[in-house]
């Protein structure tokens, strides 16, 4: 059983999506995907464990490397599967440019709350395992000609939740997006706010969407990317307020899980139900765009939000880089 597995099942229902009600469980790729080829059955002994990954879509074997390469995703069928800020901010940025905000905020134990393990316990476990200080990564950085101020969540700390210290460090960041007069983009997945600071987390949401409302006055851009699955309290606030959203395909976007939905309105919901998909056709979102077309994506968006802000001389050699 994984950590996350684990987090799912000992959480309440306060601002959560439980891991059954999501398509392909709180980690996509979870469950048959991460069978390893030669972990599969006893007899093949002899393969090293750990150099194939079972698409949890299409069944393909896939090598490891060429999965790493593929930025998660599958070679065969286009699944993505999970990845990590870290790896995330590699493919995004350029070389060597990242200025991280912030990197040691840590959470406290204002609760002093305590289910099956401590907070505290809990914490130090995630930051062991993800070697983050919580579930968020931020900074500025330069995207071909762009210089923006870039978050990315990371769903294996703690399913993405967000606490304080999520809040403050992106409300910190949308101010130096404000301040530095350049364009916010961040990247969520989140199982929604963190129950282990009750109402703290709560709070973050009307704070970072107050940072949103300073860094919109100021006439700057916001693109807010949803990645799977971004749900809950981080949907509703900074995930759904971006000047243009957009997510990664079979992304699963929603408040409340489907199954709370359909239990509450005792009503059969529509196939796809909560997708990207399903959200991009009745207008939710504005486009649907795979991993490894999100840098060249992103850098065409915000070529097009800050048209005349950007010089030509720096546009073109984004250009030249890109190709
Ligand atoms: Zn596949």
């Amino acid at each position: 059983m994984s950590d996350l597995d684990d987090f799912s099942k000992t959480l309440p229902k306060l601002e959560t999506v439980d891991a059954e009600a999501i398509p392909g469980g709180l980690e996509p790729g979870s469950g048959s995907a991460k069978l390893k080829f030669g972990e599969s059955t006893g007899r093949k002994k002899n393969i090293p464990k750990g150099l194939w990954t079972k698409c949890g879509k299409c069944s393909e074997l896939i090598f490891d490397k060429d999965l790493d390469e593929n930025l998660k995703t599958c070679t065969s069928c286009g699944y993505h599967f999970p990845i990590s800020a870290r790896a995330r901010l590699e493919s995004l940025i350029d070389d060597g440019s990242f200025k991280e905000m912030d990197a040691g905020m840590a959470s406290v134990d204002v609760l002093k709350f305590t289910g099956v393990a401590s907070y505290p316990s809990k914490l130090e476990r995630y930051q062991e395992k993800t070697g983050e200080s919580d579930a968020v990564i931020t900074g500025v950085c330069q995207m071909g000609p762009h210089k923006v101020a870039l978050g990315i969540m990371d769903f294996s700390f703690l399913g993405g939740s967000m606490g304080s210290v999520v809040g403050e460090k992106l409300t910190r960041l949308i101010e130096a997006g404000t301040k530095g007069k350049i364009p916010v983009v961040i990247i969520s997945t989140s199982g929604g706010a963190r129950m282990y600071e009750g109402m703290f987390s709560l709070m973050q949401m009307a704070k970072t969407c107050g940072a949103l409302a300073y860094h919109a006055d100021a006439k700057l851009p916001y693109i807010s990317v949803l990645t799977h699955p971004t749900t809950a309290g981080v949907m509703a606030s900074y995930a759904s307020v971006g000047d243009l959203i957009i997510a990664e395909p079979g992304a699963m976007i929603g408040f409340a899980g489907p199954r709370v939905i359909k239990d509450t309105t005792q009503a059969e919901l529509p196939p796809g139900f909560q997708t990207a998909e399903f959200l991009m056709d009745r207008g939710m979102i504005d486009a649907i765009v795979p991993r490894n077309e999100m840098r060249d994506s992103l850098i065409g968006y915000l070529d097009f939000l800050s048209t005349g802000k950007t010089k030509p001389k720096a546009r073109r050699a984004a250009k030249k880089k890109a190709s």
